[in-house]
């Protein structure tokens, strides 16, 4: 980097917020991916005006700017695969601005870690529904940049339910709003639901204006076991279908329970062909009763073979133990493990998981398939040894029949990862031409000079 430009860095924003120092590109180098591209260097803003001024000096000086949150994105949007510089909110614009009780409303700084914004609602009686499993360290920037679920989603729904309004700053440095605090607001172009998702490659997100709920009183989870994945499937979309929806429903195909309990003898069901672990919540027990009666007779009537609702918040914890735990618990497969997020109709479920089953047959790789079955979302994971080369080629294509397949069933290549580095090759089987070109035509209204997260999303035709 021309030491100019970091000269001007450094008189914008001083120099304890500017690092073009060996430790900062290492330490700014990865996600969850572990794939590794240093930086240049490392920003970190003070407010929207720091963002504005170095979003214009990039674009004047075509200097490539990638936002960053936590880091812990699976799909390496935060990676600066060509270099540049990152801005990083973490430091100073992670800031609740407001809890407004009145409009059940937050309005949060890019930065804000998703738990310390569940934990300062639920202080005042309110809820944040979105919880990604990574919500312990995810930032609500990175959240809206992807649009995150998390196992609330089949009741609640994903970020992008609850965003109400943006601030942004745009590649030229101009300050927009979307949105308003309003439920209601349908005058001009929804260009919040544009940068939802954008995975930072439209606009710089400064301010996120997010809608909150009544926390519900009561929660039961109830777990129920089935001798086949197909029977689980079925009970899924069925349940929805008999008018009960459950906070969550996740499920553990058998490669998953076996390896959850050989790992922890937490005295799961190993013969079991898979489990669907279901949350139920409201205000009052009658209708939590009333609730897993449904559930029960549906899962009964797919053949479930047992049905166990847990007694007190313990036994609901053991319950949700497997699923929490499945993801580490299933490396016992192999040393890499290609796991991706795809999503389907959930009536398509049981057709989904025939599949899959039938791709690793023709592959000869081993599946292990877990996750949100409760919205379609699918975690499957290929697993495969790094150090067999053709043992990994077979893994990609195996991915690349799987992503085929939900793509024939309706299905997205991603239902809350996201495109990124990871997925970009497979935008082509997912969208014609005429649709890329028009993704490309919307780049390019927001980022003329491509300066902003280049080169993902396969947006650029030659990467
Ligand atoms: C163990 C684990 C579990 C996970 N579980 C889930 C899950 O259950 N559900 C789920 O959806 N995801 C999950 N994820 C993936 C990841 O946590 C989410 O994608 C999360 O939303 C990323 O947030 P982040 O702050 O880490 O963003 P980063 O990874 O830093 O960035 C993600 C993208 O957002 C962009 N970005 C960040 N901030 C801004 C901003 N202010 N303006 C514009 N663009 C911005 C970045 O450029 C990048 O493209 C998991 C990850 C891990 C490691």
């Amino acid at each position: 980097m021309n030491k100019n430009h970091i000269v001007f860095f450094e008189n914008l924003l001083g120099e304890e917020n500017v690092y073009f120092d060996k430790a900062h590109q290492i330490a700014y180098s990865y996600d969850a991916t572990k794939k590794r591209y240093e930086p240049d260097g490392v920003l970190f803003p003070r407010n929207e005006d720091d963002v504005s001024k170095i979003l214009k000096y990039c674009n004047d000086n075509h200097i490539i700017v990638v936002p960053r949150g936590a880091g812990s994105g699976f799909t390496g949007g935060a990676l600066a695969v060509n270099g540049g510089v990152i801005i990083s909110f973490e430091k100073h614009m992670n800031k609740i601005l407001e809890i407004d009780l009145e409009n059940m409303v937050a309005v949060v700084e890019p930065g804000v870690i998703n738990m310390d914004l569940q934990k300062a609602v639920e202080e005042k009686g309110l809820f944040y529904p979105p919880d990604p499993a990574s919500q312990d360290y995810s930032t609500i920037g990175g959240n809206v940049s992807e649009n995150a679920g998390g196992m609330r989603a089949a009741k609640y729904g994903i970020t992008k339910d609850y965003v109400m309004a943006l601030r942004a700053v745009l590649p030229n440095g101009d300050i927009i709003k979307a949105g308003k605090k309003t439920i209601k607001d349908v005058a001009g172009y929804n260009v919040a639901g544009i940068l939802i998702a954008s995975e930072g490659s439209l606009a710089v997100i400064t301010e996120i204006t997010l809608k909150l709920i009544a926390k519900p009183k009561l929660k039961k989870t109830a777990m129920g076991v089935f001798n086949s994945v197909n029977e689980a499937m079925n009970a899924v979309y069925k349940t929805m279908a008999a008018g009960v929806t459950p906070v969550a429903m996740e499920f553990l195909d058998n490669l998953c329970i076996r390896a959850v309990e050989d790992k922890f003898n937490k005295g799961l069901p190993k013969e079991a062909g898979a489990i669907l672990i279901a949350d139920v919540d409201g205000n009052l027990e009658a209708t939590l009763e009333k609730d897993l009666e449904v559930i029960n007779r549906v899962f009964k009537e797919n053949g479930a073979t047992d049905f166990i609702i847990a007694k007190n918040e313990q036994e609901s914890k053991d319950m949700w133990f497997a699923r929490r735990n499945c993801s580490q618990a299933i490396t016992c497969y192999g040393s890499l493990k290609i796991n991706e997020d795809i999503t389907v109709p959930r009536s398509e479920l049981p057709k989904l998981l025939q599949r899959i089953k039938e791709i690793s047959t023709v592959f000869n790789v081993t599946t292990p398939c877990f996750g949100h079955t409760g919205d379609g979302n699918v975690h499957t994971n290929v697993m495969v040894n790094k150090e067999n080369q053709e043992e990994v080629k077979r893994g990609y294509e195996a991915i690349e029949a799987i992503f085929r397949a939900t793509i024939e069933l309706g299905g997205t290549l991603s239902g809350e990862h996201g495109i990124g580095i990871s997925k970009a090759p497979y935008m082509k089987l997912a969208f014609s031409d005429e649709e890329m070109n028009l993704f490309r035509s919307i780049k390019k209204a927001f980022d003329p000079n491509n300066i902003l997260n280049p080169f993902k999303m396969g947006l650029d035709e030659n990467k």
